[in-house]
C-alpha cells in the first residue's frame, strides 16, 4: 500500500473531539487556601474536592491545561492497576495490607464512576471489561492461577477465556485464550479531562496555565509557591505532576521515573468491521513484558494501538511503525488501513512498582501510577483534596510507605534501555 503515515497527525486522536484550550495565563492571585501543581486528573481531582469543601484553589500548569498524560492516554479503566502480583504485595504489605490495597483498585474505578455521575460529566465511560490475552499457551497457567487468587481474595469478577471462546473478546487468532476482567472499562480520556476542568472552573478554581512552578518553600504558617511569572502564598499545596515531575518539585524528581508511551489510531473503518475486531468494545492487553494496550475508539470506528515498543527517548513517529506492525500481526486485514494519528506522553514509574501518596516538607503529592492511572490518579487526587480539608477519609492503604529512590538517580532513567532490551529478549524466547 501507499505510505500508511502519509497523512498522520502528530496529536492525540482524542483532541479532535475535546480540543485543548489555548494558554490564557491569568494573573496570579496573591493568596489562596490551596495551590495545586499540575492540571491532570490528580491535580484537578484534588482541586475539585477542595473546592467542594469550601476552599479557594489555584491550579498551576506549566503548559496548557491537560497537557500531560491525562488527555493523551488510552482510556483503559482498570480495577487492578498494580504492576505487582497480589502475592508480591502481600509479601510487602502483609495479607491485610494487600487486601486493602487491592480493594482500593476497585474503589478507584467505583469512585471514577460516581464522580462522572455526580458531576454529570459525559465521557463515554462504559464498563465493557478487559481482555488479557495469553501470548503463548503456557501463559494461560499463570493467568489461571491469578484468576483463582483474585476470586478467592477479592471476590473479583474475573474469569478465564478458553481459546475456543476468544472470538467473543477479540476477532483474532493471535492469542492462546486469556482472562476477562468484568468490572473494567473504557473512557474517552480527554472528554473526562475537559469535564473535570470545566467543573473546577465552574466551582471557582483558577487555572494558571503557562505557569511553571519553580519551587515551593515554607513561609510563616503557609507555603510560598514560586513560578516563572510571580508567586502566591498558599495555606496548603499539593503536586500532581507524575511523569512530568521535574527538578522544581524537589525530592520527587528522584523518585518518579518518566517513561514514554505511544499510541496510534487508524483511519475510520466501517462500524461492522471494528465490531468484528473488538466485539465488546473492551480494552485489550496481553501477557508480554513489552506490553501493548489497545481498543476500539469511543465511536466504534477506529482501532487505537498503544505501547512502549522502543526505548524511552523515542518519538511517536519512531514508535508508530512498530505499533502498526504489531497491530497488523494481530489483525492482518488492517495492513491497508492508513494511520490517522500518532502521539505519545509520559508515564510515571516508581522503584518499588507501587503508586505513592504522601507529604514532603509540608507539600502533599500523589504519583507513580505505572501506566494505570486513569482511575487511580482521580482517586488519589480526591484523597489529596480530603487530606487538605483535614478529612480522615483521606487515608489510603498506601499511607506510611517510604518512597524509594536509587543512588545517583536524578530523574534521567538511563537504565530503561537495559530493562527494555532484557524484556524483548524474554518475550522473544517465549
Ligand atoms: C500514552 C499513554 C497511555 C496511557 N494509557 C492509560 C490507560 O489506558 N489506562 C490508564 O489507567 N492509564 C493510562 N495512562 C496513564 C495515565 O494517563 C496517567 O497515570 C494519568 O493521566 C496521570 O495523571 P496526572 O494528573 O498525575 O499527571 P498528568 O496528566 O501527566 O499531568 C501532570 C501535569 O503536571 C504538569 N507539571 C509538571 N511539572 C510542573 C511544574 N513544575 N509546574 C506546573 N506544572 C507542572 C505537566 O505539564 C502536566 O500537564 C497512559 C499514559 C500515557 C502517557
Amino acid at each position: 500500500m501507499a505510505d500508511p503515515f502519509a497523512a498522520t497527525k502528530d496529536a492525540p486522536f482524542w483532541w479532535d473531539q475535546a480540543p485543548r484550550d489555548a494558554i490564557a495565563r491569568p494573573d496570579i492571585p496573591a493568596e489562596a487556601d490551596i495551590a495545586v501543581v499540575g492540571s491532570g486528573y490528580t491535580g484537578l481531582s484534588a482541586a475539585l474536592t477542595a473546592l467542594r469543601g469550601g476552599k479557594s484553589v489555584v491550579v498551576f500548569e506549566a503548559e496548557n491545561a491537560g497537557f500531560g498524560a491525562s488527555s493523551r492516554n488510552g482510556g483503559g479503566v482498570g480495577n487492578f492497576p498494580f504492576k505487582l502480583s497480589y502475592g508480591k504485595t502481600a509479601e510487602m504489605l502483609g495479607e491485610a495490607g494487600a487486601q486493602q490495597l487491592w480493594q482500593e483498585g476497585k474503589a478507584s474505578v467505583d469512585y471514577l464512576e460516581s464522580l462522572l455521575e455526580t458531576e454529570q460529566i459525559q465521557a463515554h465511560f462504559v464498563r465493557s471489561g478487559r481482555f488479557l490475552g495469553a501470548h503463548k499457551p503456557s501463559a494461560m497457567d499463570g493467568l489461571r492461577r491469578e484468576v483463582g487468587v483474585l476470586q478467592e481474595k477479592l471476590g473479583a469478577d474475573v474469569r478465564m477465556i478458553e481459546p475456543a471462546d476468544q472470538q467473543d473478546h477479540i476477532g483474532s487468532e493471535f492469542y492462546h485464550g486469556g482472562r476477562f476482567n468484568g468490572g473494567d472499562g473504557v473512557i474517552h480520556p480527554a472528554e473526562f479531562h475537559a469535564g473535570l476542568l470545566d467543573r473546577v472552573r465552574a466551582a471557582g478554581g483558577i487555572i494558571c496555565d503557562g505557569t511553571r512552578v519553580t519551587g515551593i518553600s515554607r513561609e510563616g504558617a503557609g507555603l510560598r509557591i514560586n513560578t516563572e511569572r510571580g508567586s502566591l502564598l498558599a495555606g496548603q499545596a499539593c503536586v500532581g505532576a507524575n511523569g512530568y515531575t521535574d527538578g522544581a518539585l524537589g525530592t520527587l524528581e528522584r523518585r518518579v521515573i518518566p517513561v514514554a508511551s505511544q499510541i496510534i489510531a487508524t483511519e475510520e473503518m466501517p462500524e461492522e468491521q471494528v465490531k468484528r475486531l473488538v466485539p465488546r468494545g473492551n480494552m485489550i492487553i496481553d501477557t508480554k513484558r513489552t506490553v501493548h494496550y489497545y481498543r476500539a475508539s469511543h465511536d466504534g470506528r477506529r482501532i487505537l494501538m498503544g505501547g512502549r515498543p522502543l526505548l524511552k527517548n523515542s518519538t511517536p513517529q519512531q514508535a508508530a511503525p512498530h505499533l502498526r506492525k504489531f497491530m497488523v500481526k494481530v489483525w492482518p486485514e488492517l495492513a491497508d488501513v492508513p494511520i490517522s494519528h500518532a502521539w505519545g506522553g509520559k508515564l510515571g514509574f516508581t522503584f518499588d512498582k507501587l503508586p505513592h501518596i504522601g507529604e514532603v516538607d509540608g507539600v502533599h503529592y500523589a504519583c507513580g501510577y505505572l501506566g494505570s492511572g486513569v482511575a487511580m490518579s482521580t482517586y488519589l487526587g480526591h484523597k489529596l483534596g480530603q487530606r487538605m480539608l483535614g478529612d480522615p477519609a483521606g487515608q489510603t492503604a498506601l499511607d506510611g510507605r517510604s518512597f524509594p529512590t536509587m543512588p545517583f538517580y536524578q530523574g534521567n532513567p538511563w537504565f530503561l534501555s537495559i530493562v527494555a532490551a532484557y524484556y524483548r529478549i524474554r518475550d522473544s524466547i517465549g
